[in-house]
């Protein structure tokens, strides 16, 4: 049996929860979900009834924003009661805090930050992108259970099931050793704005902006006009304009939207490896040499602070 465990907030699945329903259908054989959290959580684990025959509904208000400690206990004693042979998880924070104590705990195996899985036989055998996604890496794992953890993005959102599965409420028990970490104060950093990893459209800005001011102004508005999430290169974070949960690439975040802005970006390497899996790519930069435009589907040579202004009045324009 697969398990698949939910990511969620405000009440509703995570994109990513969907990504991982096409996961396992793709692996085959019976699929679970479960969903960690107090009453907040129930319509998460409703929602997901439509996509898999069966959810379990851990009912715990203390997972809500719980420690990996804890939340890896209570995956762990629900993969265990299922006897589950794969765990599928998202390859984000919390994907790759949980994933290792997950798999140690089970006595499993452990395939991490996945682009693909596949059953061959009684193993398990997975695709990992390496080298800034230059290389791809055949993984392979023959003892049960296995703990994957999947890429945003690296599968499509599933289709609701065409009958829907029935949620069951359990508790867990937890002990001494799952509070050795608390969780301290929590402050969203998403500000009212779509999730980067969530969104359809991500709008980036770099280091040709020029100043955060102009970041605000350029990036940033157009991003609420297009409903759009924001992110930032390295350089922008380094300089203190945009915060790191903004940053895209080899050390942030992976992002595969449909529509990407690349904008004053000059689109190096390590920044192009945490967005080349993006669909449509829009670069603005002044310089018709950069990188970005290697990987641009439409490309826009001149000054942001010239096609910004128009691109946007082009788009209040539109329906
Ligand atoms: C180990 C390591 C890890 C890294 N991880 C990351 C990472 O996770 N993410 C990341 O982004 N980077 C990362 N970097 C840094 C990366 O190498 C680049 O330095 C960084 O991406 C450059 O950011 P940028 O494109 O904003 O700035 P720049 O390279 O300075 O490019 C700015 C661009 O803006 C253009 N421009 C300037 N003014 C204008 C204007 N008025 N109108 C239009 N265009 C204009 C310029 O032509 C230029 O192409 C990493 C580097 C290392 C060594």
């Amino acid at each position: 049996m697969i398990l698949i465990a939910i990511d969620h907030a405000h009440g509703s699945p995570r994109r990513g929860a969907y990504e991982l329903v096409s996961a396992a259908r793709e692996l085959g054989g019976e699929v679970a979900a479960v969903v960690l959290g107090g009453p907040e959580a129930a319509p998460v684990a409703d929602a997901l009834a439509a996509y898999v025959p069966s959810v379990v509904h851990v009912d715990d208000a203390s997972l809500d924003h719980a420690s990996h400690e804890r939340r890896t206990t209570a995956l762990a004693s629900v993969a265990a009661d299922l006897g589950v042979d794969v765990v599928l998880l998202g390859a984000g924070r919390s994907g790759q805090a949980v994933g290792p104590r997950l798999a140690l705990r089970l006595g499993g195996a452990l395939l991490e930050d996945v682009a693909a899985v596949r059953r061959d036989g009684p193993a398990v055998v997975a695709e990992r992108l390496a080298y800034l996604s230059r290389a791809s890496l055949t993984v392979r794992a023959e003892v049960a259970p296995v703990v994957v953890s999947v890429k945003p993005g690296a599968y499509p959102v599933a289709a609701p099931a065409d009958a829907p599965g029935s949620v069951a409420s359990r508790s867990v028990a937890f002990g001494a050793a799952d509070d050795v970490a608390r969780l301290g104060e929590r402050r969203s950093a998403a500000r009212g704005r779509v999730a980067l990893e969530e969104a359809d459209v991500v709008v980036c800005g770099g280091r040709g902006l020029g100043d955060a001011a102009s970041f605000e102004r350029l990036v940033v508005g157009l991003a609420d006009e297009l409903g759009a999430g924001v992110a930032s290169t390295r350089a922008v974070v380094d300089a203190g304009w945009r915060p790191y949960d903004e940053q895209v690439g080899q050390t942030g975040k992976s992002v595969a939207p449909k529509l990407y802005f690349a904008l004053g970006v000059s689109g190096a390497v390590q920044h192009l490896s945490g967005m080349n899996r993006s669909g449509t790519v829009v670069a603005v930069n002044k310089d018709g040499d950069a990188p970005i435009f290697k990987v641009a589907d439409y490309g826009i040579v001149g000054d942001l602070h010239e096609v910004l202004p128009a691109l946007r009045s082009a788009l209040a324009g539109l329906d």
